[in-house]
């Protein structure tokens, strides 16, 4: 019932031109052969991308915006811009964004309703770091950044929801969380829905995993009940690698 997407998260990565050959090469590789994907590209490749991709299913995502109209907000952008542009969907709340740049619960909040009211598909991004799990509170952690990030939502948004499960100790890292883990943790996200907001919200809200997802750990993945696909960095930045685990992901 829930489609599987795959998202790729292009970070910090990439020129115009090298968007551009990844387009065209990828293009020969799946010869339009793909599940639902995406692509959260920096913004000075969105327009690129946006020209690159229109004669694909790909969906044009962002990294980050500030849930502001227009205003007096150096460096940042708003979602309006975004839009003008093509982008269709955005991150919210990545980890290196959350540690990096210091966004809390509150804003990221804010900006998930500010996304809804704007037309833009969230893509809500959690996971707990190596010294939580090493814890044992990684359930804890994961389920209190979802009811903080969705406390204004409606059971209806909630359901429509893209939600990206991603331990920061597996991201980069080269270790996956083992499909059982990572199955754990998005059912466990998925029960949480269920018992304290909707059944019918719980069943349609997609979670994917994120974090050293490969073409060679994909289908396992996949194959998993909650899985409803992946958050890809480092192997979505060359054609060959993401074509490849495109291919793997169709089901
Ligand atoms: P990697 O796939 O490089 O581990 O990155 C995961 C990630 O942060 C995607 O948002």
């Amino acid at each position: 019932m829930r489609k599987p997407i795959i998202i790729a998260n292009w970070k910090m990565y990439k020129t115009k031109a090298e968007a551009q050959e990844f387009c065209h090469q990828l293009k020969t590789l799946t010869n339009g052969n793909i599940p639902e994907t995406a692509i959260c590209a920096p913004y000075t490749l969105l327009d690129t991308l946006r020209e690159s991709l229109a004669d694909t299913d790909i969906l044009l995502g962002a990294q980050n915006f500030y849930p502001q109209e227009e205003g007096a907000f150096t460096g940042e952008i708003s979602v309006k811009m975004l839009k003008d542009v093509g982008v269709q969907l955005v991150l919210i709340g990545h980890s290196e964004r959350r540690m990096l740049f210091g966004e809390d619960d509150e804003l990221i909040q804010r900006k998930l309703l500010w996304a809804y009211e704007h037309q833009l598909q969230p893509v809500l991004c959690l996971g707990e770091t190596l010294a939580q799990r090493e814890q044992n509170i990684s359930e804890t952690v994961c389920l209190a950044q979802f009811a903080h990030a969705v406390d204004n939502l409606s059971n209806e948004q909630i359901g429509r929801l893209i939600v990206a499960y991603e331990p920061i100790w597996a991201i980069g890292s080269g270790k996956t969380a083992t499909a059982a883990d990572a199955q754990a943790m998005i059912g466990a996200i998925r029960t949480f829905v269920k018992e304290r907001y909707d059944h019918t919200a719980a069943m349609t809200m997609r979670v994917l995993y994120g974090g050293s997802v490969k073409p060679e750990n994909i289908a396992e993945l996949l194959a998993q009940q909650d899985i409803d696909g992946a958050l890809v960095g480092g192997a979505s930045l060359a054609a060959e690698s993401f074509a490849q685990l495109l291919k793997g992901a169709i089901t």
